[in-house]
């Protein structure tokens, strides 16, 4: 068994130090499991770079129109072949994962259609952008666009066998993440596989678009090489890896984005304009994504059986298998969401002496905690831990740049709980 010695760098009291030892004596193999990933990962975005034949002149910023950004084409390209898919849109006009959803549906969807949401009730955020919650403006339904969803059962699992047959929707739609709900898991691979397999037998007609919000590079198999048609997603998330600044892409058949281009520009501009600035940071980003979802990963497997060794219920356990970067560790209270939201802002690089408290944010229901003393702002994809404020009080804590730093925050979230009152 190596030995961590690092771990006393940690310097954490005894009893958590030992837990943490413990933790990590658990977890060897899953760790090395998350390596093999990435290397996969990192390979095949690799051989993108080189078909493209990147040069420094593919960084230069373009301006106006953006006609004939060669860069903003190839990081296209890039994207593309990253996510197993035909073609793609990444682009910085996008101003979120929201808006790139939001695009796509819009872009995807005519009056009368049915959008069929497999996964349950979607990311709180696109509630408003469906309209399920009452009349808000501009929305689908506003629209015309009708709207079901598939509740997972009572395991949290999502069963394929259980989809509505008699459903003829234009979009199936899928969430691999679980977002802030805990009335499901994310989906791991092979789930996602068997629910794309059944919704083409059931729904022959539709399209199927995954919301991959914190589910990239979580698996050497992204969405559209398990036969999904459109994944759509933010690159203050995974795919940015940590340095894009902003935006949003969507990937999937030619057919598809073309269609979401329209709605994106205009009707013959399509894919063709868009001024991009910054393209070194998004080519950056791609290149190393997989190893901040590596890391990422590591701290959530960590994470999952450190705290459970400390007595808390946590979401996925340290050894059952991920479809996502985030590890839900149940909290309990309010004042433990905090007192952990707090040490894990404390412990970040940007705005550490800043105190996170609950507020509420645009499209959320319950007022949320955030504590992201991350480089861009929102970035959950660095380290970060939400949770909006409500039973059973859980904490949501995902991303990480470097693994020692937030193996770090991770020790000192524990310390803040320990001086508290314990699980
Ligand atoms: C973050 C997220 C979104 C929305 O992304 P924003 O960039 O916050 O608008 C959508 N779905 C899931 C599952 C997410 O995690």
């Amino acid at each position: 068994m190596p030995e961590h010695k690092w771990i006393k760098q940690l310097q954490l009291p005894e009893k958590l130090e030992k837990a943490a030892a413990a933790a990590l004596r658990l977890v060897e193999s899953e760790w090395a499991a998350v390596d093999s990933i990435a290397f996969a990962n990192q390979r095949r975005i690799l051989e993108a770079f080189q078909k493209v034949r990147l040069g420094e002149e593919d960084f230069q910023d373009s301006s106006g129109y953006g006609y004939h950004d060669r860069g903003r084409e190839k990081l296209e390209a890039v994207f593309a072949d990253a996510f197993q898919s035909e073609a793609a849109l990444v682009r910085t006009q996008i101003v979120s994962g929201t808006h790139a959803l939001t695009v796509a549906l819009f872009g995807l969807l005519r009056p009368g259609d049915l959008l069929y949401c497999l996964t349950g009730e979607p990311y709180d955020t696109l509630q408003a952008v469906i309209g399920s919650l009452g009349s808000e403006a501009g929305s689908l339904h506003e629209w015309g666009i009708n709207y079901r969803f598939h509740h997972p059962n009572a395991e949290g699992r999502i069963d394929p066998q259980s989809l509505d047959s008699t459903l003829r929707p234009k979009v199936a739609y899928i969430q691999r993440s679980a977002g802030y709900s805990l009335d499901r898991t994310a989906l791991t691979e092979k789930e996602l596989a068997e629910l794309i397999a059944q919704a083409r037998r059931l729904y022959p007609q539709a399209w199927i678009v995954v919301d991959n919000c914190y589910g990239e590079f979580v698996s050497d198999r992204e969405p559209a090489a398990l036969g999904a048609d459109l994944v759509v997603g933010s690159l203050i998330k995974n795919p940015g890896g940590g340095l894009a600044p902003g935006g949003g892409y969507m990937a999937g058949r030619k057919e598809l984005i073309h269609q979401i281009a329209a709605r994106l520009t205009a009707p013959g501009l399509y894919g063709n304009l868009g001024a991009t600035s910054g393209k070194r940071s998004l080519f950056q980003g791609i290149f190393m994504a997989p190893n901040l979802v590596s890391n990422a990963l590591k701290n959530a497997i960590f994470a999952a059986a450190f705290f459970e060794l400390l007595g808390y219920e946590v979401r996925p356990r340290y050894n059952e298998p991920r479809g996502d970067i985030v590890q839900v560790i149940i909290l309990k209270s309010a004042e433990r969401v905090e007192r952990f939201c707090r040490a894990i802002q404390a412990a970040s690089p940007v705005e550490s002496h800043v105190t996170p408290v609950p507020g509420d944010l645009p499209g959320y229901r319950d007022p949320v905690i955030m504590a992201a003393g991350t480089f861009h702002q929102g970035a959950s994809a660095e380290l970060s831990a939400d949770a909006p404020l409500r039973e059973p009080y859980a904490v949501f804590l995902q991303g990480a740049l470097t693994l020692p730093h937030a193996l770090w925050a991770t020790g000192q979230a524990a310390l803040a709980l320990e001086s508290g009152d314990g699980p």
